[in-house]
């Protein structure tokens, strides 16, 4: 990190994290939160530890770095949601008794050379690609998986698991029931060579809303976090329950009038027809308040709507408050949550971005962060 040189704060209530968990609960009752990406850019160690409070017993990251790190403030169990891995990786695995999730014949190579080495087994999460495209050893492979785990007890399988492609659209749920069912055939196989494992397949959509996919462990996301995966969608409700709990605020450096005619921020691309009064917010792309939000988004400011004139600068951002009274420098202004009766949605601000919630909150968690 350079020297600092923003005014953004990331706001994190980890009580509406812990709220937000509760809630999935009545969904599944074993829920493994994702916490990878610094907890989607929440704070990995507080997020962590205030599921580990809430009851969770397992988290699953997304590298065996973040889980090494991870081990040791966390008394549960971590799985691994692996990228790639190499042999220093899996002796982490290893020393730090992670768990980690697999998806090739070569990972497993390595992994029972450490634990060679190590004199420790391995616990293993078994990943299939039973539709998403991405990672996962294939359904055909299961036999011969079976083969490879029965005849080497330095691995032994803990959980078997899949990720889905669909479950946030509501129209696409045949594809959700084609992957549950392929997942369903594959876990088939290895009970019926006598392993006892755990089955995990669905995000926070599967969660909330296919029944289908709520098997012995859930592995929510973006839920915790507080954005709503059917926000928009005929399924929303299922998710109104859920509190963001990231809000990103910054100050107002400067207030100014501006006459009919005149314009704002670089390529003139705002004028004023009217008389009106313009704040500047302290925020731009350098904070990763997008560029593409010019002209789109909206900040509170006292408790008020207040919209993005003109472009996005790097550090800097004008807004109208024409109709807000009294606003003066140092005033607050909320790029995302805010006070008042209408805070900006992480799925409004992720509309008028051009993205996903998971987006907004990875970027914008990059800021200073404050925990209440
Ligand atoms: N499982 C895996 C393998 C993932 O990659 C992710 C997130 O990308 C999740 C679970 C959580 O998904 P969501 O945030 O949609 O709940």
């Amino acid at each position: 990190m350079g020297v600092p040189y923003n005014r953004l704060v990331a706001r994190i209530d980890l009580d509406r994290i812990a709220h937000n968990y509760a809630m999935l609960r009545r969904f599944g009752d074993n829920p493994a939160p994702v916490v990878k990406a610094d907890a989607y850019g929440h704070g990995l160690f507080p997020v962590a530890k205030t599921l580990a409070l809430a009851g969770a017993k397992t988290l699953c990251v997304g590298s065996v770095e973040e889980a090494s790190a991870l081990c040791g403030a966390y008394g549960g169990r971590v799985v691994a949601l692996l990228g790639p891995l190499d042999m220093a990786d899996a002796r982490a695995v290893v020393d730090d008794d992670l768990v980690p999730m697999v998806y090739r014949f070569d990972q497993l190579d390595m992994l029972a050379e450490a634990a060679r080495e190590g004199g420790a087994p391995v616990r293993l999460a078994l990943k299939f690609d039973t539709g998403m495209g991405r990672l996962g050893f294939r359904p055909a492979d299961a036999p011969a998986l079976v083969g490879r785990l029965r005849g080497d007890p330095r691995l032994q399988l803990e959980i078997v698991a899949s990720h889905l492609a669909t479950a946030d659209e509501p129209d696409n749920a045949a594809y959700v029931a084609r992957q549950a069912g392929v997942f369903k055939d594959i876990c088939a196989v290895f009970a019926a060579a006598g392993f006892v494992f755990e089955r995990t397949l669905g995000n926070s959509a599967a969660m909330l809303a296919h029944e289908e996919c709520r098997l012995d462990m859930q592995r929510p996301g973006i839920a915790l976090y507080g954005a709503n995966p059917f926000a928009g969608t005929a399924l929303a409700d299922v998710g109104k329950e859920l509190l963001p709990a990231m809000a990103v605020s910054t100050i107002i450096a400067h207030v100014h009038d501006l006459a009919a005619g005149e314009s704002v921020s670089y390529g003139c691309t705002f004028t004023a027809d009217a008389p009106m009064r313009v704040a500047i917010a302290v925020a731009g792309y350098a904070d990763c308040y997008s560029r593409s939000l010019s002209r789109r988004a909206e900040m509170v400011v006292r408790g008020r709507r207040a919209r993005v004139l003109g472009r996005v600068c790097m550090q800097l951002t004008a807004i109208d408050v024409t109709d807000i009274p009294d606003v003066v420098p140092g005033d607050a202004a909320w790029l995302l949550g805010g006070d008042g009766p209408s805070p900006v949605t992480p799925e409004e601000l992720a509309a008028w971005w051009g993205t996903i919630t998971y987006e907004v909150f990875c970027l914008l968690g990059l800021n200073r962060r404050e925990y209440a």
